[in-house]
Formats: structure tokens, C-alpha cells, sequence
């Protein structure tokens, strides 16, 4: 999943740390040369401050002698002038240690210095990561809002010497697309939960092309809310194509639950009508309907899904496509939700999704979550949307 993407993303993250790298590694040079020149002057203070030292006292033993008429051999006294001698070593590598102490608070200071992240640094670094998402399927306008972001977030940030651009880069990314994601946020289950708790059945219907995965999404969702303890029908409300009648037929057999279909080249609202009153007079809490994805001419299929909201009156509108179309999907989805008017979105096939740019731009397009995507061709193979959850498999192994 999404191997592409991460791929990418790891290589950018590389590039910005060699770019790192090579200006850290000028940056040094060109301290330590500073720093070298406050060591050489401190070092020769150190020096001329012992060998003062050393005078005066040799000075002073021998006036000591002298006062004390201590006759001393000429041996004794280099003897002695020796053992002087060492200590004041001692204390000359202390000291100039010492002052290497303070070389080094200088050198620390200056490493602990902040360095203020720049319009310029960003012009090196973003246009690169504009083409990453681009040719991963992110819309156009999703990548010059997460840019714009970007930007604003990180010009004049203060950057300690230590702490990785790469890093502060990759982990805005990612909280630029998580607050992208969850401008829509929406729990279905809660809100299914009080619908049906207020009134049922819940009618919900599904638009978007054929060979997306809309037939089998049906399946799986069925087969979610079945198992969280509710009752389901299906409406076979895809009459333009008698396959898609066989389809999901096929699905309800295999789930157990009940299917209301007319022939093929029925109208599509009356089918869905008949599986609300089923419903309401069996009890049951949800119908899912499937509509077609194409008819003669896309006027066509907009009228006929304008007569099914008309005459059945969903709850929901959710649009399905797969994820591996990139931008195809998502011109669709902003497609169906300008014509019809959607209230979310299911993402299929993203287990097949090697760029994930799609689940990052649908919500932003039409404005309205993602609530579930699909991974998998069987029947639980369905995620509950969450964006951590799609942050975690593009950044992470
Ligand atoms: P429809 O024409 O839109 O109703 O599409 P179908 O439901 O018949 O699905 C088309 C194909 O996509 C089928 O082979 C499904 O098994 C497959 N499919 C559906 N959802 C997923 C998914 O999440 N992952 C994968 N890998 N395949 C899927």
C-alpha cells in the first residue's frame, strides 16, 4: 500500500538531510576557525600568566633562603628548582585546559545558536515535494493548499542546530494532512446508531461508476452493519445493466440477507421505494441501494439519481470509486457531488494503491469525509476511514 508515496517521501526526506548536512558541515568549518583564533589568544594568556608565576615564586625561595642563612648546594637547589618546576607544569596544563573549557562554552554556544528557517531554504526543498504529491495523485489544489501551509507554517520557525529540517519537515507534512483529512470528520457509526435509534429504516445509496467496487462495497458494508447487531435489505437499483442485478444477487445469497429487484430496465427509484416499504414492514434498519454508474449520456444518469433522491429521499448519498484512479476518482467524485450532491465518500481498492493521493484529496474536493475504504476483496475487507490510520501507512514501514 501506498509504496510509491513512501518511497518518494523517503527520498525527499534524504535529500533534505545531505542538503543538511553539507551547509552543517560549512557551518562548523567556518566556527571552528573562529573558535580556534579565541582558543590561540586564550592559550597565550594562559602562558605568560605561569611564567610570571614561576619567576615570582623561584624569586621568593630564594630570598626565603637567604633570611634563613640556610647554606644550600648548587645540586639541592636545581634539585629543588626541578621539583618546583613540575607542579607549575601541572598547573599549566590546567590551565590551558582550562581555557579549553571555555573554548569549548564558546563552541557550545554558537552550536546551540537557532537558526531561523527561511523563505530561500523552502524555495530548495518544496518544489520537490510539490512533484512527489503531484505524481502520486494528490489534486492539484490539495498540494498547493498543503505548499501554502507548508510555507506559512515554516517560514520563521526557529531550527536549533541538532534538530533535523528533514524531521520538522515531514512531521508538518504530516499534521498539514491529517487537519486536511479531518476538516470533514465524521463518525458513521455514531450517526447511524442515533438514526436508527430515532427513525428507520436508514436509506442510503450508493452512486459511482461501474467497475469501481460499488457492488461489492454494498457486500461489505452490509455485512459491517449486520455484524454490529442491525438489520439490512439491498435494492438492486443498477437496472441498466441486468449483470448488476446478478451481482449483488449473488452478494445477498452469499450474506443472507434479503435483495428487492425488478427486472432490468425498471426504474431504478421505484425498486428502492419497494425495498423502504419492505423494510418498514418488516423492521429492518437499513436499505442499501445500489444505482447505476452509467447510462446513455451523463445526463441520463444525473436525471435518474435526481428522481431516486426525489422519490426516496436518502439519508445518505455515498459516493464509491477506486483509489487507484487518482485524479479520474476525484474529478468524478467533485462530478457526482456537484450533479447529485454527496455526503461522503468509500474509497476502494487501496491495498492495490501504490500513491494514496486519491484518500488525500477526495474529501477535500467535495468537502465531505471519506467514511470507509477498501482493502481487500473480501467481505470484512473494509477500514472504518481514519486519518491517522492513512498517516501511519504513508509514513511508516
Ligand atoms: P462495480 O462494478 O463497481 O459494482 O464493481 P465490483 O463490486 O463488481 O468490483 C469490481 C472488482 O473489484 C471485483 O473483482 C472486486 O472484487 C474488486 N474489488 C472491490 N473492492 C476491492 C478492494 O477494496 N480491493 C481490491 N483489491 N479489489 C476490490
Amino acid at each position: 500500500m501506498f509504496k510509491f508515496l513512501k518511497e518518494k517521501l523517503k527520498s525527499f526526506k534524504k535529500k533534505i538531510e545531505e542538503i543538511e548536512k553539507k551547509e552543517e558541515k560549512e557551518e562548523r568549518v567556518a566556527k571552528v576557525e573562529k573558535v580556534e583564533k579565541v582558543e590561540e589568544s586564550a592559550v597565550g594568556v594562559a602562558k605568560a600568566e605561569v611564567a610570571e608565576k614561576v619567576a615570582e615564586r623561584r624569586k621568593a625561595e630564594v630570598e626565603e633562603a637567604k633570611v634563613a642563612k640556610v647554606e644550600v648546594k648548587k645540586a639541592e637547589v636545581e634539585e629543588k628548582e626541578a621539583k618546583a618546576e613540575k607542579p607549575e607544569k601541572g598547573k599549566l596544563a590546567s590551565k590551558i585546559k582550562g581555557k579549553i573549557g571555555f573554548k569549548e562554552k564558546v563552541s557550545t554556544l554558537i552550536l546551540k545558536r537557532e537558526i531561523i528557517i527561511d523563505e530561500k531554504k523552502l524555495d530548495d526543498i518544496l518544489p520537490e515535494l510539490e512533484m512527489i504529491l503531484l505524481e502520486s495523485d494528490v489534486a492539484f489544489e490539495v498540494v498547493e493548499e498543503i505548499s501554502r501551509m507548508l510555507r506559512e507554517r515554516l517560514v520563521g520557525r526557529r531550527k536549533k542546530i541538532g534538530e533535523k529540517l528533514a524531521d520538522i519537515v515531514i512531521d508538518e507534512l504530516k499534521a498539514i494532512i491529517k487537519e486536511i483529512l479531518d476538516r470533514n470528520k465524521f463518525d458513521f457509526d455514531e450517526y447511524l446508531d442515533r438514526l436508527v435509534a430515532e427513525r428507520k429504516p436508514v436509506n442510503i445509496i450508493f452512486v459511482g461508476v461501474n467497475g469501481t467496487g460499488k457492488t461489492t462495497t454494498i457486500a461489505k458494508l452490509a455485512k459491517r452493519l449486520m455484524d454490529r447487531g442491525y438489520s439490512v435489505v439491498l435494492a438492486a437499483g443498477d437496472t441498466f445493466r441486468a449483470g448488476a442485478i446478478e451481482q449483488l444477487e449473488e452478494h445477498a445469497k452469499r450474506l443472507g440477507v434479503r435483495l428487492i429487484k425488478h427486472k432490468a430496465g425498471a426504474d431504478p427509484a421505484a425498486v428502492i421505494y419497494d425495498a423502504i416499504v419492505h423494510a418498514e414492514s418488516k423492521g429492518i434498519d437499513v436499505v442499501l441501494a445500489d444505482t447505476a454508474g452509467r447510462m446513455h449520456t451523463k445526463k441520463n444518469l444525473i436525471d435518474q439519481l435526481e428522481k431516486i433522491k426525489r422519490v426516496t429521499e436518502p439519508d445518505m448519498t455515498i459516493f464509491v470509486d477506486e483509489s487507484i484512479a487518482g485524479n479520474d476518482a476525484v474529478e468524478r467524485a467533485r462530478m457526482f457531488h456537484e450533479a447529485v450532491g454527496i455526503d461522503g465518500s468509500i474509497l476502494t481498492k487501496l491495498d492495490a494503491d501504490p500513491k494514496g493521493g486519491t484518500a488525500i484529496s477526495v474529501s477535500y474536493v467535495t468537502g465531505k469525509p471519506v467514511l470507509f475504504v477498501g482493502v481487500g476483496q473480501g467481505y470484512d475487507d473494509l477500514v472504518k476511514f481514519d486519518s491517522d490510520w492513512l498517516i501511519k501507512r504513508i509514513f511508516e514501514d
